[in-house]
């Protein structure tokens, strides 16, 4: 599914990424920039339709949380459409949001014209449980730092098939387990200290500053805006694009499951302790 490409098109104000907006899951009046009818699904004979607005509630998947789905209901005609995925443009700062319509429901070709209104509605439930997966991710730096492992992130996978955190570094072979019993117990620490999210925008300077404390952590020159979002959880901060629980106490679900390391890279993983 790839974005679409709209030369005129205004970027796509992208609700979720100020602190408050972090947690809308609906929005109504949302202006249509551009619509785009691709296909019959082969499987279910629904029609597919790609759609840009000029606002969105919609976290599209990006390479750590998986996208939101949902639905739009286009205010002129009534017209509901489901939304599969959304996903981003960097180039264009475009969200796009890839819809199917029943063909029982769709007229051919689809209403649905530039300028039009819809309401956006975000699957709130979908959006609770990867909102936590992920911030799941951040209280393992945050248990990680605490135990005074400073290593530089490598990469983060919040998807609930097999979520992890990855860390350039290695434990030694003889520390490992004891490592994840102590993870264990420094999150659950974490958990109770009901310890609120912060979302904030700051300059790259400010952000070498507030967040590289005791070595360069993050490698803040690969962001191409001046400002970069930053958010805090469990008091431990770095730059994130995702969606996020507003308190540690909503993470009392998840526990660190296990250590792998490996050519230099430190995995821990984590998922719900139900699992
Ligand atoms: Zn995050």
């Amino acid at each position: 599914m790839a974005a679409l490409v709209c030369q005129d098109c205004t970027p796509t104000e992208r609700i979720y990424l100020t602190y408050e907006g972090n947690f809308i899951t609906s929005k109504a009046g949302c202006k249509v920039l551009l619509s785009q009818t691709i296909e019959q699904d082969g499987e279910t004979s629904a029609t597919l339709v790609d759609l840009a607005f000029d606002v969105s509630p919609f976290h599209p998947q990006g390479g750590v949380q998986p996208s939101d789905v949902g639905k739009i209901t286009v205010e002129r005609t009534g017209l509901e459409l489901t939304v599969k995925k959304a996903t981003f443009s960097f180039e264009m700062n475009v969200v796009t949001h890839h819809c199917s319509v029943a063909t029982a429901v769709a007229a051919a070709p689809l209403d649905i014209q530039v300028g039009d209104t819809c309401t956006l509605d975000v699957d709130a439930e979908t959006r609770a449980l990867y909102s936590k997966y992920h911030t799941a991710g951040h209280l393992v730096d945050s248990a990680m730092f605490r135990l005074g492992y400073e290593f530089p992130p490598e990469k983060g996978y919040h998807f609930p098939d097999a979520p992890c955190v990855e860390y350039k570094g290695m434990v030694e072979a003889d520390k490992r387990q004891e490592l994840v019993g102590k993870l264990k117990e420094e999150f659950e620490v974490l958990v109770n200290e009901e310890i609120p999210t912060t979302i904030c925008m700051r300059t790259k300077e400010e952000c070498e500053v507030e967040l590289n404390r005791t070595q360069k952590n993050f490698d803040f020159d690969m962001f191409k805006d001046p400002e970069v979002r930053i958010v805090g959880v469990a008091n431990f901060k770095c730059p994130c694009g995702g969606t996020h629980v507003r308190s540690t106490k909503e993470l009392s679900e998840f526990t660190v499951t296990g250590i792998k390391c490996k050519k230099g890279i430190t995995k821990i993983k984590y998922d719900l302790k139900s699992k």
